[in-house]
């Protein structure tokens, strides 16, 4: 065997392992099907500015092990992720707050707000209550019954269904189970103790992860399976897994998103915040993102990109796992076979069919590099 571990995939997950098992004095080779290392991370060079080709990210997490883990590769800048809403041209700060309050209703004490909340609140229980109804049947119900249906209509109902492609009335009340509502005026989304950009983009941090393991872009490990796995006594996957095993008890499903990125030449700042949600039903994206603003970006131009939510179909782009008892039980086949097999570890969002933020990949890469370390 040339190699100790073959690591099937540059991501997040693909780089840690990779990291921490050279450490370690094993020999790895990382695949990649894709032209680029860094997975979802990925960052692009445009123009001097640093483009999230997959989707906005942003690092944040309470876990000191991961942040100093990852602030031992590169520096991170102080971005606070605090995105707006754009509802017909009127601009509201996110989270949920009393700058938002203030847009929306004009109070200025928490006191105020919060009454405002409670009566729109109480008003919409009494009025489920009158037609019989004690629990929020969809998550319409569940949503006013939480905020009241200013804060719905005007931020929640529109962009949720541009989301989901679907009625919000159509929609299981769970994927809303808590609407946080700050009666403070801050508008940083996270509550984390950490955050922020790596200094020069993401691909830099996985740049240094790497290190000087072998790397080969654009081979897909099924265009050659056999040839793979002759080559390495072990296997880190990270790839798909109903795909790994030949999607023998049907396909994992997933929801999709799209992004249409533009360079604007001469435009030095288009929308003044690195995220603008858009929260009306007739603007098609859901979100603007202007790259540049992740780093506090001065140059003379810019790049952003409109994303939109598209249903997924099997070769789409898989993103977000679908929590529902289909897929849950269909990838609870797939872990069982997973498990089986000695030579392969089965690691990061896809290889697992879970969402994970980049802090938890991390740290469940770091757990599991751990495990193979101490045994031999
Ligand atoms: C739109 C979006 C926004 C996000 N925003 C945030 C955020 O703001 N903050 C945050 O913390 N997290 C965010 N995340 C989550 C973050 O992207 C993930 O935590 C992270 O990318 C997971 O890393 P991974 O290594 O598991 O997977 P990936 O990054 O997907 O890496 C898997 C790699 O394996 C390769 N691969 C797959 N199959 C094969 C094969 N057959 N042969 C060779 N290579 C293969 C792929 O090309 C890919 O490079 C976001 C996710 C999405 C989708």
């Amino acid at each position: 065997m040339r190699y100790d571990y073959l690591i099937v995939g540059s991501g997040l997950f693909g780089a840690v392992m990779s990291y921490c098992l050279s450490k370690a004095g094993k020999r790895c080779l990382v695949i990649d099907k894709r032209a680029h290392i860094g997975g979802n991370v990925y960052t692009e060079n445009v123009n001097g500015i640093n483009v999230h080709k997959y989707g906005a990210h942003i690092f944040h997490t309470s876990d000191k092990r991961v942040w100093n883990f990852v602030n031992s590769f590169v520096e991170f800048n102080r971005y606070t992720n605090s995105p707006v809403a754009n509802y017909h041209g009127k601009i509201y700060n996110l989270p949920f707050n009393m700058n938002t309050f203030y847009a929306m209703w004009g109070v200025v004490s928490p006191k105020e707000a919060q009454a405002k909340i409670e009566e729109q609140r109480a008003d919409y229980i009494a009025e489920l209550h009158r037609q019989g109804v004690f629990e929020p049947r969809n998550l319409e119900e569940q949503a006013i019954s939480l905020v009241g249906k200013d804060i719905y209509y005007t931020l929640i109902k529109e962009y949720t269904e541009k989301q989901w492609g679907r009625n919000a009335t159509d929609l299981p009340a769970f994927i809303i189970k808590r609407l946080p509502v700050r009666l403070t005026y801050d508008n940083n989304y996270f509550n984390d103790l950490y955050q922020g950009i790596p200094i020069g983009g993401y691909t830099a941090l996985i740049e240094k992860m790497l290190g000087d393991t072998e790397i080969r872009l654009e081979a897909d490990y099924f265009a050659d399976r056999d040839y793979f796995d002759s080559i390495a006594d072990r296997i880190i996957f990270t790839g798909e897994i109903d795909r790994y095993f030949d999607y023998r008890f049907g396909h994992l499903e997933y929801r999709t998103v799209t992004f249409e990125t533009k360079l604007l030449e001469g435009v030095a700042n288009y929308q003044g915040n690195a995220v603008v949600n858009y929260t009306d039903g007739e603007t098609p994206y859901t979100r603007i993102i202007e790259h540049k603003h992740f780093e506090f970006g001065t140059q003379p131009d810019t790049v952003i990109s409109h994303e939109y939510s598209k249903e997924w179909h099997h070769g789409d782009e898989p993103y977000y796992p679908i929590n529902d008892k289909r897929n849950g039980e269909l990838y609870e086949k797939y872990r069982a076979l997973a498990e089986q097999q000695d030579r392969v570890i089965f690691g990061g969002r896809l290889a697992e069919y879970k969402y994970y933020d980049m802090h938890q990949v991390i740290a469940r890469a770091l757990d599991v590099a751990d495990k193979i370390t101490a045994n031999n």
